[in-house]
């Protein structure tokens, strides 16, 4: 019996994680955290019954304990709240399911107390990569991407060498704006029909804007000690390959599926182990056909600043990512337009003068100078 605790556990990879563990029955829950769903982390805590859970806010911590006071579990709020799940006594592996920066702090401690991660939260890797990684080494614990991408290369890397690998192929889907030359005037319904993944909103957005591919790039770096220079960036429309790595002797391994994000959960959960997944299975002949193209990084900007924050290195990628994370935020409250989404991008990346070799206070801080500068002029 595997023992977890969720960081997210009421967003779009928290539940899933949840149906994962539902369906196989030999997990157990220690803690989750949510941020604002009270109502959905309450019916959590009924069916999973963790010990300890952990809300944002102090007034739904105690609205919660209320409606939960037949329960023996504790409930805690903030940042203190989300430490204590992610270092839960019991959880063998924290799930960070979190969306942005605020995941950094409690992977941290997590890693410190040697609980092994399910990654889901790429912002932990974007921005503090230099950090985790070597932690996670001295730790002795493992990082187990659940983003489907990096759970394909990681997939396809299982009994290969690291350093034979010659480049990563991350594949996208190019969103729903794929082809189009003018992202100008777009709207926020049509941002968020994502044309093959179910996923939240902040990363559907990032998807439109392929800012989330940037990040993948970031993230697939650190995760497998590579060469920015050995990752490629390949649009697959159908979202049928996850992801691909090239050899040196120029074998490419792939791995394919339907676009169904309980397969890298359940992957990650119960890795080395490769269990039964219910759901639908690739049809080839339905399929026909499988399709590339190469990205345009001239009109999906996103991508091409994107590499060039993780080129400058240092405490850039954090004003990448805390720039896109503001501005999407003003994009779903309909108060800037989509392009102005990479225009904000450019301007703190220009504003800033870089740190070479951030700690966690500097790129908190970083963060935070970057909502500000934003806040002063949007
Ligand atoms: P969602 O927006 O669906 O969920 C975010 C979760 O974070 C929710 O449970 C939310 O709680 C919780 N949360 C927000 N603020 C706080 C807080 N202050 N304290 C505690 N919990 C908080 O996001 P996704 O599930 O889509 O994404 C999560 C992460 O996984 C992101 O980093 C994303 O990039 C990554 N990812 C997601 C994929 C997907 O398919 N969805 C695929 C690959 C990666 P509440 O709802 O209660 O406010």
């Amino acid at each position: 019996m595997k023992t977890i605790a969720i960081l997210g556990s009421t967003g779009s990879i928290g539940t899933q994680t949840l149906d994962v563990v539902r369906a196989n029955g030999d997990i157990r829950v220690a803690a989750l955290a949510a941020g604002k769903n009270r109502k959905l982390l309450e019916q959590q805590i009924r069916e999973f019954h963790p010990r300890l859970a952990a809300v944002a806010d102090e007034a739904d911590a105690k609205a919660l304990r209320t409606a939960v006071a037949d329960l023996e579990v504790e409930i805690l709020y903030g940042e203190e709240g989300r430490e204590a799940v992610a270092v839960c006594e019991e959880a063998e592996i924290l799930v960070t399911a979190i969306v942005g920066m605020i995941g950094i702090l409690p992977t941290i401690r997590a890693i410190e107390a040697g609980k092994d991660i399910a990654l889901a939260n790429k912002e932990t890797l974007v921005t503090a990569g230099h950090i985790i990684m070597p932690l996670a080494a001295r730790c002795g614990v493992k990082i187990l991407p659940v983003d489907s991408e990096h759970s394909a290369i990681f997939q396809a890397l299982q009994g290969e060498e690291r350093r034979k690998i010659d480049k990563i192929l991350l594949t996208a889907s190019g969103g729903p704006f794929r082809g189009r030359k003018d992202l100008k005037g777009l709207r926020v319904e049509d941002a968020l029909k994502h044309p093959n993944w179910s996923m939240g909103q902040k990363i559907t957005i990032d998807s439109a804007s392929m800012v989330n591919k940037g990040l993948e790039v970031m993230e697939a770096k650190w995760l497998f000690g590579t060469d920015l220079d050995q990752i490629q960036v390949v649009i697959q429309p159908q979202s049928v390959i996850h992801s691909m790595v090239q050899f040196v002797d120029g074998a490419v391994i792939a791995q394919l599926g339907t676009p169904d994000m309980k397969l890298p959960i359940q992957y990650a959960l119960y890795y080395p182990e490769r269990r039964y997944l219910g759901g639908d299975r690739l049809d080839f002949a339905k399929l026909g056909q499988i399709t590339f193209e190469d990205p345009d990084p001239e009109t999906f900007l996103g991508l091409k600043y994107a590499f060039e924050a993780a080129r400058t290195g240092g405490s850039m990628p954090t004003v990448f990512n805390a720039a896109n994370e503001r501005a999407v935020s003003k994009f779903l409250n309909r108060k800037i337009g989509f392009t102005d989404i990479y225009e904000i991008i450019r301007y703190c990346m220009d504003a800033h003068q870089t740190i070479a070799d951030p700690d966690i206070r500097q790129i908190l801080d970083t963060e935070q100078s970057v909502y500000e500068l934003i806040e002063s002029r949007w």
